[in-house]
């Protein structure tokens, strides 16, 4: 066999193996996010690498939590920001579920992809079907004034959705969508590595903490996702409905705010 026949095999079978590899990945983390837990990984030491080599880039800063089976290694902005592009870019291909036949855009997320408080809704309206960004129209407003109303800029924050495509007529999210579009938004978290999620309404809540309990009973309190402090909150198109629940919500991104100030819940 010629040496360049031999090359292209071996490519060939490299590109196979990693493929298989993030077949493996994808299903492990869904697993692992609905509790079959049939693969024992822990405790898990995850880097990230830029490319098929393992580079431990002295970038790389260890973030431990005693609360965590993972010890998580935080990637450096740039190296989010490129890891972001490549998701981003696979999920604009996605075709997993029925929902990529009515998209116009695929809503990925938007914010600093090195946010310390990340934002996770259910599924694109409309407004956001239409311009390719979560919460863009109305209860995006109160999202946007939500966060302003602890100090920060809507683009300090990190948002996106459960679901990256709309399902017809603003519907429910179901549980197949869910299950096949939630591998996107773990990698999404893990990249971004924030300090805390803040969950937005029932589908958010009940899918990240893996419960069917209501979002009345879920919201305020601070539970874990894999290592990561996360609050649930009424979602702002509830709020829209439902105003005199807004003063729940201010009571709960302030614990939201004191969290991110002094480190404790
Ligand atoms: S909703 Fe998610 S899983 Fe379904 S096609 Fe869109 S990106 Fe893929």
């Amino acid at each position: 066999m010629s040496s360049s026949l031999k090359s292209t095999r071996l490519q060939e079978t490299k590109a196979e193996i990693l493929s298989l590899l993030n077949v493996l990945s994808d299903k492990v983390d869904l697993e692992r996010k609905f509790g079959a837990n049939y693969l024992q990984l822990s405790p898990i030491r995850k880097i990230y690498t830029s490319s098929e080599e393992d580079v431990t880039s002295p970038l790389l800063k260890p973030r431990t939590d005693t609360h965590n089976e993972r010890i998580k290694v935080e990637l450096s902005k740039s190296e989010k920001i490129k890891e972001l592009k490549k998701l981003e870019k696979q999920v604009k291909q996605c075709t997993k579920c029925e929902l990529c036949k009515g998209r116009t855009n695929v809503v990925f997320g938007t914010g600093a992809p090195d946010a310390d408080l990340m934002f996770v809704g259910e599924a694109p309206g409309h407004y956001e079907d239409v311009q390719g960004e979560p919460f863009v129209g109305r209860a995006g407003q109160l999202l946007t004034k939500i966060i302003e109303s602890i100090g920060l800029k809507r683009e300090e924050v990190y948002i996106a959705n459960i679901l990256k495509c709309r399902p017809p007529e603003n519907r429910n999210p179901n549980a197949n969508e869910i299950a096949l579009c939630t591998p996107h938004l773990i990698k999404q978290i893990e990249i971004i590595c924030p300090k805390i999620i803040c969950a937005l309404g029932t589908f958010a809540a009940q899918t990240l903490l893996d419960t069917k309990e209501t979002i009345g009973k879920l919201r305020g309190k601070f539970f874990e996702y894999q290592g990561t402090k996360l609050l649930a909150t009424y979602h702002p198109a509830y709020l829209l409905r439902n105003p005199n629940d807004k003063k729940k919500v201010w009571a709960d991104i302030k614990k939201v705010r004191d969290f991110l100030k002094e480190g404790t819940s």
